[in-house]
């Protein structure tokens, strides 16, 4: 077991609530997250999770309690606010899913649907993401994987002679039906990147 696992109760829950709190209200007032109504009070707290504070909503015929998690991933889940804080932040640094089980104590199944979750999670706030200012533009192709290649690449000796199954492509880069895909780069001066996938890179397409 390695000594850093367990790291997450290191984080105290309450502080990681407040943390939670700040962020999601950050930039608007608190709303009912089923019917948007701004008519909200105080309305107690949870038995199972102390320090969760609960809200009611005020408004006729909506009348239902939420709290700081309501309608987000982290809603009803069985592990703790500090297992995910602690799981985003070591998904921003890269970390593989494997990893983030070992460092979190969950089984590596449910480290890589957290993966997915919230990757998925923090695409959907940006698909409508606009740049501004001055913009650079850069093409990349992404390679799928090696497998089938020798290290350092070429083709990895197999023993035989190649059975010549592997799909002919047309001439040219990066087809969208094939890898590697086209992938354009938008670097904004003031520092947001949108990275988006395209058919190919002629200029009717940029
Ligand atoms: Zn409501």
């Amino acid at each position: 077991m390695s000594t850093l696992s367990y790291l997450h109760q290191l984080f105290n829950i309450g502080q990681c609530q407040a943390y939670i709190h700040t962020l999601r209200w950050k930039d608007r007032p608190l709303q009912c997250p089923r019917c948007q109504s701004l008519n909200v009070g105080p309305w107690g707290t949870y038995h199972a999770q102390p320090g969760l504070k609960r809200y009611r909503c005020k408004e006729k015929g909506c009348k239902r309690t939420f709290n700081d998690l309501t309608a987000t991933l982290l809603h009803r889940s069985k592990r703790s606010l500090p297992h995910w804080i602690l799981a985003t932040f070591l998904l921003c640094l890269s970390c593989s899913s494997r990893r983030i089980a070992r460092e979190l104590g969950v089984h590596s199944r449910t480290s890589y649907r957290w993966c997915w979750w919230l990757r998925n999670a923090a695409v959907s706030y940006e698909t409508d993401r606009r740049l501004e200012g001055t913009v650079e533009a850069d093409d990349l192709y992404h390679t799928a994987g090696t497998k089938g290649q020798a290290q350092g690449g070429g083709t990895k000796a197999v023993g035989r002679r190649a059975r010549g199954r592997r799909k002919k492509r047309e001439p040219g880069r990066g087809h969208d039906d094939k890898d590697p895909p086209a992938i354009i780069a938008w670097v904004s001066r003031q520092g947001a990147v949108v990275i988006q996938a395209t058919r190919d890179f002629t200029v009717k397409t940029v």
